[in-house]
């Protein structure tokens, strides 16, 4: 029987398209930057290896798209979506495997944070902010930019340390910002933590109220490793939600030492205020006060006095 390589020669002589074509894809292959200087980097790769192996160079060339963002093509679009390939070469022999491509890494790094920070009603791009993006021109967020990388740093993995922060100060200057990449820091020590924007959070509890939901969302607030609560004080609330829900939400991560976060426009003594006085109109101290009490244990106060950066 004739060789293999002796028969497809013959019938390339015979087939001329079948060689113009191939001679067309090996100047390809051959004038792809990549490829040059794959090949300049092993000058021992003799003629013959790399004819032989052509498919393989081409395999590569076809494979090795540059993918500015893997959504919108580049590698989504290969044969392994989102994989780029690498090349070896053992001697005469060349070799292609395939990896994750950056884009493919980041994306799954985000799909793993995103399962460590549940969010109630917070917009998306709070959930997006990030210690390394914290703007630090203002001196006046020093002190509270220093106590965040602090707790950053002291963020033992898997474990948070048991008190958290209580940002309050004008709106716009980054208390909520401070809150987003702060669960970004916990998502990225495997800590999983629950952002819940207050004044829906009150909402939701309420239209849950006599359905069987209710406990279920208590008990997820109580037990969550790192609970964080924006905007605390934005509208009053009725002595029930006070000091049925919050009030026994704080007491048990009070007693369990699990940490909550705060942000808010008030100060606490502005709070306590705030708390005493029900939608009804009553006014309730001695209630109001047993809140800030266990706000006061479960959270440093960190003033953010700064520039509103809504402007
Ligand atoms: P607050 O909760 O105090 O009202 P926000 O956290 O909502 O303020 O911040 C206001 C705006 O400024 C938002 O658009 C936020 O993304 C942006 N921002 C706040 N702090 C920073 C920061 N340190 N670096 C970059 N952007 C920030
Ligand atoms: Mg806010």
């Amino acid at each position: 029987m004739e060789p293999i390589q002796k028969s497809l020669k013959k019938w390339m002589r015979e087939n001329q398209t079948f060689q113009t074509v191939y001679g067309e894809m090996k100047k390809e292959i051959l004038t792809d930057p990549d490829i040059i200087e794959i090949l300049e980097n092993h000058p021992s790769l003799t003629k013959e290896s790399i004819d032989r192996q052509l498919m393989k160079l081409y395999e590569y060339h076809s494979q090795n798209k540059n993918c500015d963002n893997c959504a919108k093509g580049g590698c989504a679009n290969n044969v392994l979506p989102g994989y780029k390939p690498r090349i070896e070469i053992n001697d005469q022999e060349i070799h292609i495997y395939y990896e994750k491509c950056k884009y493919t890494i980041l994306q799954e790094k985000q799909q793993q944070r995103a399962k460590l920070i549940k969010s109630l009603h917070m917009p998306k791009d709070v959930l997006q902010a990030s210690m390394r993006d914290l703007d630090d021109q203002d001196p006046k967020r020093h002190d509270a930019i220093r106590k965040v990388i602090e707790y950053v740093n002291a963020l033992d993995d898997g474990k948070a340390p048991e008190k958290g922060f209580y940002f309050y100060g004008p709106f716009g200057v980054g208390k909520t910002y401070f809150l987003g990449a702060i669960a970004n820091e916990l998502a990225d020590n495997h800590i999983q933590c629950m952002l819940i924007y207050m004044p829906e959070f009150v909402r939701e509890m309420k239209a849950s109220l006599g359905n069987d939901s209710l406990q279920e969302k208590i008990e997820q607030f109580k037990t969550i490793p790192v609970l964080m609560i924006d905007d605390i004080g934005a509208e009053s609330i009725s002595a029930w939600f006070r000091d049925e829900i919050l009030g026994s939400i704080l007491q048990y991560r009070m007693m369990e030492r699990l940490p909550v976060f705060f942000s808010s426009n008030y100060s606490l003594s502005q709070l306590e205020k705030h708390l005493a006085i029900t939608s009804k109109g009553d006014v309730e101290e001695l209630k109001a006060g047993r809140i800030i009490e266990r706000m006061k244990q479960l959270s440093e106060q960190v003033p953010l006095f700064s520039e509103n950066r809504r402007r």
